[in-house]
């Protein structure tokens, strides 16, 4: 038991918890004597995420860590591959080696409400990470604004392809964002299916944000609709890899503009390279670094600084929503490249060296 918590509780927890601890007693009864006590008093961070398949968790991962070390705090990360059962008992373990504070990236909006749960009953709070977790009294939220990345994804396309015949491919039904996504591009296209300009042939959902499930959906719209399609709003790099491949075996790849997000490697090369329009940068050192900073003072009962609140159909979570960034061919050098999150040698690898732009 750690004095910052113990002086969150309060004064009997306190002087409960001290007398256990001191004894060496294992209440059952008790919620703070319950938890495994650890040697010292190092806060440790219990990370728990969906999946490490996309390139973007990999930087949340390490950027998370690196950041929450700095702070002084430990890590242990888990990765459930996709799976609800996976991380719940993953969240399990988390909470019974005696973790601090749990941030979650649900792969499940619904039933990581679960995990929120066993948290609380252990006394230890839960931050939403990037993905908000529904119906559930998660303590904190912090991610992107989520709508508006569908609308900078729907608005750039629209851009390139202002009429014709429109496919929307979504990612996982399960995942809160691939809703927000979704919506943001509505938002943009409702008006102009109104007004007659484009008409929306494909709509559907990918399983778990699989490429290859964004294959099979963008098969099926070429497939039912001749191959007469104009445009292509996909709501990631990995779903747009599956649509430029389905549009490539048609000869359509570079001829239909193709919208993404997360601004992985081999979707900028695809921008530069002229398959894919776009993609949306969302700086992964921001979300952790705000993340990491929030766990900390999170597990010293420290008060947060939040600028909104979202419902979470439950409650309205204390949030923090930052900023993404459209990406285009025209301002990759002015964003992702500057940041350091990819190297200029790397987005640049397949095209010929005196076409690269000067930096
Ligand atoms: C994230 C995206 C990511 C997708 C698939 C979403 O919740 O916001 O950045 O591409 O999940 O992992």
């Amino acid at each position: 038991m750690k004095w910052w918590k113990q002086a969150a509780k309060g004064a009997a927890t306190f002087v409960l918890a001290s007398a256990l601890t001191a004894c060496g007693v294992v209440s059952s009864g008790n919620e703070a004597a319950s938890k495994p006590e650890k040697k010292d008093d190092k806060i440790v961070i219990g990370f728990s995420m969906d999946t490490l398949k996309e390139e973007r968790w990999q930087h949340d991962k390490e950027l998370f860590e690196q950041k929450a070390k700095e702070l002084g705090a430990e890590v242990k990360t888990l990765a459930a591959n996709s799976d609800d059962a996976a991380q719940l008992s993953q969240a399990e373990q988390l909470i019974s080696e005696g973790v601090d504070v749990l941030v979650v990236v649900p792969h499940n909006a619904e039933a990581s409400a679960a995990i929120v749960e066993k948290a609380h009953k252990e006394g230890i709070k839960v931050i939403s990470y990037d993905r908000l977790i529904k119906n559930a009294d998660v303590d904190y939220y912090v991610s992107f604004d989520n709508v508006r990345v569908g609308e900078m994804q729907a608005k750039a396309i629209v851009e390139k392809a202002p009429k014709g015949n429109y496919v929307y491919i979504g990612g996982a039904d399960t995942d809160n964002n691939a809703h927000l996504f979704r919506e943001g591009a509505m938002n943009v296209l409702k008006p102009l299916v109104e007004k007659g300009d484009i008409k929306i042939v494909y709509d559907q959902f990918s399983k778990d944000w699989k490429p290859e499930e964004a294959l099979k959906n963008m098969e099926n719209a070429l497939t039912a609709n001749n191959n007469n399609i104009q445009a292509v709003v996909a709501a990631n790099d990995g779903t747009a890899g599956g649509v430029i491949q389905a549009l490539a075996a048609q000869g359509l790849a570079g001829k239909v503009p193709v919208s993404g997000q997360d601004a992985e490697l081999a979707a900028l090369q695809r921008i530069v390279e002229g398959t894919q329009t776009m993609t949306v940068y969302k700086p992964i050192k921001d979300i952790a670094t705000k993340a990491a900073e929030m766990a900390v003072a999170v597990a010293k009962g420290e008060k947060i600084e939040t600028n909104q609140t979202v419902s979470n159909g439950k409650i309205d979570v204390p949030s923090v929503l930052l900023n993404p960034i459209a990406v285009t061919k025209d301002n990759i050098v002015d964003t992702v490249i500057k940041d350091g999150y990819q190297k200029l040698e790397d987005v640049f690898k397949n095209v010929p060296k005196d076409k690269w732009p000067k930096q």
